[in-house]
């Protein structure tokens, strides 16, 4: 599956320090094929990859995040900027507000005219009339009675009349004469797209002037629901896209290349049968379930918040003059445990949550360290070189811990020390800590 597909593509990088064309290319175009798989556009994927190409050749890595993590990121901030960035809003001003429900038959519409009535009435206190306008199948106009029962909410039929222009025309006139300010329209689909639905909806469309035009896709239908959302955007221009059934595990493709073909946005997703499984879509949550990288970019942030800047600022210009301490290093331990359990922060990892599912991971494992340098005089943690071997057996003993402990430690410390200065001396963390942002 796609995630399977991406986490592998990723893995090549693992390891390397530094972004280079080739192995991008090498990973990009596994990418490429992870979304087609996923019934992603092919000019879509192609375009999405390129973009990604170049955002990820344009910056340096930064030394405290691994190359794949910083790919990750990338590829999920690109991908949620492909579908749209923010969460799209739904029009409901006029009196009333008429949304109007377009989309091939079984796509969900008459589901969602129900989930949206129920919505927009508790949200936003909105008074809404369903009405049925597929004239085609009595069982249509039963099952949207059905659903208005549930939800208390008035449904609108002219039962003989088999004008759905007319019956929606007359709807809105009802709305107005009874003060409902919402009234959503319902209306039939073919099994394909026709000339004869077309030309109904687009006399529809004309009769109402809705405030939105929604066009319902089944998710789950791949490929063909770019081609059906083209269809239909191109005779109604509709103002946004619905997407049923992501429940389950269907793929988030449909997503990405409806939105990228038709330069429209997704307005909601549809989760399930019942009532409320209705979302408003939100692009970076998509995001995440297409690439289905565990948390990966959880992980990212996570670690970039814990890192407090101004700490992160005085940190470096101690490290540059080479006073960075005991003290300094003890703060640092802290900010790691902020970051929250080991164990936690391992397991967002993908690949890596199966593999130490069963393995003892010492949420303490800096228990030892921190007894230690608490055991030190304040002295001795800001001057770590006068810890002679007297000074070391103190230690030990009132940490609890053995000499070698305090010896490794120190040791350690001074690698540590050594390493940053010499990160600090070559580039600007903090300047690298930005751009990853
Ligand atoms: P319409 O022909 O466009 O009006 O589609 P319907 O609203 O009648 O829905 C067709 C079928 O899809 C019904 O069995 C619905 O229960 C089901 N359905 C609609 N939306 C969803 C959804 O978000 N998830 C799931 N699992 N099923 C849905
Ligand atoms: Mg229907």
């Amino acid at each position: 599956n796609l995630s399977e597909r991406l986490e592998r593509s990723f893995k090549l990088l693992k390891g390397q320090g530094k972004i280079t064309e080739i192995n991008v290319a090498e990973t990009l175009k596994d990418v490429r094929r992870a979304l087609l798989d996923a019934d992603v556009n092919y000019k879509v994927a192609k375009q999405f990859t390129d973009t990604v190409k170049t955002k990820a050749l344009g910056r340096d890595v930064l030394n405290a995040v691994k190359p794949n993590e910083m790919m990750v990121k990338i590829v999920h901030d690109e991908l949620t900027e492909l579908m749209g960035g923010e969460t799209a809003q739904i029009n409901v001003q006029g009196q009333p507000a008429v949304i109007l429900m377009s989309g091939l038959q079984g796509s969900g519409k008459t589901t969602f005219s129900g989930k949206l009535a129920r919505k927009l009435k508790s949200e936003k206190a909105k008074r809404p009339l369903l009405v049925a306008c597929d004239v085609y199948r009595p069982a249509a106009i039963d099952q949207l009675k059905v659903l208005g029962e549930q939800i208390e909410v008035p449904v609108y039929t002219e039962e003989g009349n088999r004008n759905p222009v007319e019956i929606a025309s007359n709807a809105i006139q009802y709305a107005r004469q009874n003060h409902f300010d919402l009234v959503i329209v319902d209306t039939a689909g073919r099994l394909a797209v026709d000339e004869e639905m077309m030309d109904e909806i687009e006399a529809i469309k004309k009769a109402v002037k809705p405030q939105e035009t929604l066009f319902v896709v089944d998710a789950m239908t791949g490929q063909d629901a770019v081609n059906t959302a083209k269809e239909f955007n191109d005779r109604l221009d509709f103002d946004g896209v619905v997407l049923t059934k992501l429940d389950g595990d269907t793929r988030g493709g449909a997503a990405l290349s409806i939105r990228t073909v038709v330069t429209k946005p997704i307005k909601f997703v549809g989760t399930g049968e019942k009532l409320d499984a209705l979302d408003y879509f939100h692009p970076a949550r998509m995001a995440d379930r297409i690439l289905g990288m565990g948390d990966i970019v959880s992980l990212v942030e996570k670690a970039q918040k814990a890192i407090d800047e101004k700490e992160a600022r005085e940190l470096q210009k101690k490290i540059a003059k080479n006073q960075f301490n005991l003290e300094d290093f003890m703060a640092q331990i802290q900010q790691i445990k902020k970051m929250g359990n080991i164990k936690d922060l391992a397991s967002m990892i993908p690949g890596v949550g199966k593999m130490i599912k069963d393995i003892d991971i010492d949420d303490n494992a800096f228990k030892g360290v921190e007894a230690i340098i608490s055991s030190m005089t304040r002295y001795e943690r800001q001057h770590p070189e006068i810890i002679n071997g007297s000074r070391r057996q103190r230690i030990a003993k009132g940490s609890g811990t053995t000499v070698q402990e305090v010896n490794r430690l120190l040791k350690q410390f001074d690698d540590t020390r050594k390493m940053m200065k010499a990160a600090t001396s070559m580039k600007n963390p903090m300047k690298m800590m930005r751009q990853m942002r």
